[in-house]
């Protein structure tokens, strides 16, 4: 989708950490962590939130992404935080689909 940062980093035409790739999804380090670790997992296809999830599979292979790039990043045994804002309330600032996976550090607060 033209002007979508996500779209953009999926294409090539921005650059980004990556963390895990494949088919389907791909995972790369968030430009402004909150945590020590901070790791933004995407569809690659441009779906505004998860609202817009339809396809099983997708819902799927998401779920494999995130459990996948939890442990290139060895989050297993710690633990960790997956997030996805949504909408207004939700203070989403980008209208591409993403779980931020938060970890690194105990987290507090809700
Ligand atoms: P949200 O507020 O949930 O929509 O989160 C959007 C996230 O995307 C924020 O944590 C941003 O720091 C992050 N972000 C925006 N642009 C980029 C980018 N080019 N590369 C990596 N992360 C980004
Ligand atoms: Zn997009």
């Amino acid at each position: 989708m033209a002007g979508c940062v996500f779209c953009q980093i999926v294409s090539g035409e921005r650059e980004a950490e990556k963390v895990y790739e494949d088919k389907s999804t791909l995972a790369f380090y968030d430009i402004k962590p909150v945590a020590p670790i901070h790791v933004l997992v995407i569809p690659k296809i441009h779906l505004a939130s998860i609202l817009e999830i339809k396809d099983k599979d997708l819902a799927y292979e998401l779920f494999n992404a995130l459990q996948k790039t939890v442990r290139v990043l060895n989050l297993e045994d710690r633990g960790f935080r997956v997030i996805t804002n949504t909408g207004k309330d939700g203070n989403q600032t980008v209208f591409h689909l993403h779980f931020h996976i938060l970890g690194g550090k105990s987290l507090t607060g809700f």
